[in-house]
């Protein structure tokens, strides 16, 4: 019965119409919406106005919560619902922005339930138990501007949201049935294991070798990958290409902006 009346509840705000000064946002800070397919973009702001009823952000160290800042994060997340049936990142109940790296000149305690990205110079973080996850504004604008340099913190974060949907952080989010958990698994197995060869070797990789941190942040990088790299990522991990793209049912190459350079 609560499913149903949630159900209902989303399906209102769906239909409400879309404010056009966030479209105006979307349009002019991520950059990706444009190169979206006309349905994927309607699709986009129905999840959007659901995540922006269900999520609270709130303000850290000076920073002011703006439909700007709501909506920037919002229409970057909601690139990983589409096509699925989705509950809305439902671990997660609020966003807390600040206006830059965080942590920088301040220390503090990091518990066992914080989940920090050390070498991200703390760009963002989300922890599993506590609903929460902490954002840098001026990463999640910069990763919605570039959508093909292979870094985005919001898809980042979020990635860990899908992982923790099956209560684990593991690097598997939930997948319908156990062979596609045994083929998925094999899959992140191997490719771990190379990107980890490749990073204490020194060779250039595709993936951003904090992925060699653990299972949980190399299924991270390797949405950042997918959604802003998936031509290369296709042509040189098309296990994992095609594990992501059964996953998200998206082919990013439909709407990237990656350019091959004919040398690389
Ligand atoms: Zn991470």
């Amino acid at each position: 019965m609560l499913g149903f009346l949630k159900d209902r509840h989303r399906k209102r705000l769906k239909a409400r119409p879309f404010s056009n000064e966030w479209l105006k946002i979307i349009k002019r800070n991520v950059a990706f919406f444009v190169r979206l397919a006309a349905a994927d973009q309607a699709e986009l702001l129905d999840h959007i106005q659901v995540f922006l009823a269900e999520k609270s952000f709130e303000g850290c160290a000076g920073q002011e919560i703006t439909d700007e800042v709501r909506v920037t994060i919002a229409a970057q997340a909601c690139l990983l619902l589409l096509h699925r049936k989705t509950d809305y990142f439902p671990r997660l109940l609020t966003i807390l922005v600040y206006p830059t790296t965080y942590l920088a000149d301040e220390q503090r305690p990091i518990t066992a339930e914080i989940w920090e990205e050390g070498k991200h110079a703390r760009l963002g973080e989300t922890q599993r138990q506590m609903g929460s996850m902490v954002l840098a504004w001026d990463a999640v604008e910069s990763g919605a501007a570039d959508p093909s340099d292979g870094k985005n913190v919001v898809l980042h974060e979020f990635a860990h949201q899908l992982d923790f949907e099956n209560l684990a952080a593991d690097g598997t989010p939930a997948l319908a049935t156990r062979q596609q958990q045994l083929v998925w698994r094999e899959v992140m197995r191997t490719e771990f294991a190379s990107l980890r060869a490749a990073d204490q070797t020194g060779i250039p990789t595709l993936l951003d070798t904090y992925g060699a941190t653990n299972a949980a942040e190399f299924f991270a990088v390797a949405v950042e990958a997918f959604f802003e790299r998936p031509l290369r990522l296709r042509s040189q991990h098309p296990r994992l290409y095609a594990q992501l793209q059964q996953y998200f049912r998206q082919d990013p190459v439909d709407f990237s902006a990656e350019r091959i350079r004919a040398s690389s």
